[in-house]
């Protein structure tokens, strides 16, 4: 076995005698079916009924060892007559249980937190990777997957012009939208994300092509702060030269519709937490944009009698009903992808020692405050005697 000294995510088998095939063990070594293998919700009850009697003589088993790495689960039991075994829940990758680093690539790749799953899970008491690991995962296995990807992918527009005449793109040839007013609207995401819809440019006043937010709509949506990195990130990307000079030889919008898909698709990764990282935000980003030129060139769908398809809505702002149309679904594959990197990321590169030894963030946030913590029941009472004001 190949053991990464580093890599303490790893526990050590402390019988190392079971792992011997000669021993009896049911463990599913040699199953190859990667990242997309199906996987099962199964109840740890149900599961502990395989182990009642051993596999090579069939008396019953005498002991059982149980031991956990997130949402890995491995039991070592041992019969009467002294056989062994040990059986995992899954595959390693690399010593590192391979569905914990897939719960977390499936949750980044979709535009999903942390947070969000985890109360999810712990609310079916689901085992999964903690926070600690989830964020070493993120940053040696998840972001350094994206940006290679994304970088593939420029390239490809790059060779556009030619994918331009292929019959799925005949939609989003430029029909006749001047290409500087094309890169204009591409930028004004940078005034909308922030929550600004009327701004001026160049001594002309400009606004979002969407219909006028009400102010109930302008509370709830989540805006970026100007100088978080979150807009930062988003800033770097959007105004990128090669893609800026992609947009002006071609402009890819046909309509302002366009700008309004990419920005949900940006809020789709985005924008629920307005605390990301820099790193974590750039990536969430280049996900969006990513997903967003796979599907920027969808066909509408039809019907059977082959007409186009629509769907009719009644918005609240206008207050009348319109037709939208019905596209073909969006295409996800660039995710599989991005599983398999991770995968190839995780035989090449260690995790960094993880957990570090002993967190303390409690001490940490001490440490921040600059003046003493006073004494707990004067902080209550303080608070008391506000609420008691109001
Ligand atoms: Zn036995
Ligand atoms: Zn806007």
């Amino acid at each position: 076995m190949d053991l990464d000294p580093k890599d303490t995510s790893f526990v050590l088998p402390s019988d190392t005698t079971s792992s011997s095939p000669s021993s009896g063990s049911v463990s599913s070594s040699g199953s190859t079916d990667g990242w997309a293998g199906r996987k099962w919700l199964v109840d740890e009850a149900k599961l502990m009924e395989l182990f009642r009697t051993c596999t090579q003589c069939g008396v019953a088993i005498e002991e059982k060892r149980v031991a956990t790495r997130a949402s890995q689960i491995r039991i070592h039991w041992t019969c009467l007559k002294g056989h062994t075994g040990e059986w995992a829940s899954c595959t390693d990758q690399r010593n590192m249980a391979r569905n914990n680093l897939l719960a977390c690539a499936a949750t980044f790749f979709t535009g999903a937190t942390y947070s969000d799953i985890k109360e999810w899970a712990e609310l079916i008491n689901l085992q999964l990777p903690g926070k600690t690991q989830f964020y070493a995962i993120q940053s040696k296995y998840l972001i350094p997957g994206i940006n290679p990807a994304y970088k593939g992918q420029q390239t490809n527009i790059h060779s556009f012009n030619f994918l331009l005449r292929g019959k799925n793109w005949k939609c989003v040839v430029m029909r006749g939208v001047i290409a500087l007013e094309c890169v204009r609207r591409w930028t004004s995401v940078l005034h909308h994300i922030r929550g600004i819809h009327r701004w001026e440019e160049n001594g002309r006043e400009y606004q979002c092509a969407h219909p006028p937010l009400s102010e109930e709509d302008q509370e709830k949506k989540r805006w970026l702060e100007h100088d978080s990195p979150a807009f930062r990130a988003l800033k770097e990307l959007v105004e990128e030269k090669t893609l800026l000079r992609d947009l002006r030889q071609m402009a890819l919008f046909k309509h302002t519709g366009s700008l309004e898909v990419f920005h949900n698709v940006t809020l789709k990764y985005a924008s629920k937490r307005l605390h990301f990282t820099y790193d974590s935000m750039r990536a969430r980003t280049e996900l969006a944009i990513i997903d967003h030129n796979i599907n920027i060139g969808r066909e509408q769908k039809t019907t059977l009698e082959g007409k186009p398809q629509y769907k009719y809505m009644y918005t609240k702002t206008t207050q009348q009903w319109v037709a939208k149309p019905v596209y073909e679904p969006t295409s996800q594959e660039f995710r599989k992808d991005l599983m398999e990197d991770v995968l190839k990321l995780r035989e090449e590169k260690s995790l960094e020692p993880w957990p570090r030894p002993p967190p303390r963030p409690r001490r940490l946030l001490q440490n921040i405050a600059p003046v003493p913590r006073p004494d707990p029941s004067e902080l209550v009472a303080q608070r008391l005697s506000r609420f008691k004001q109001l």
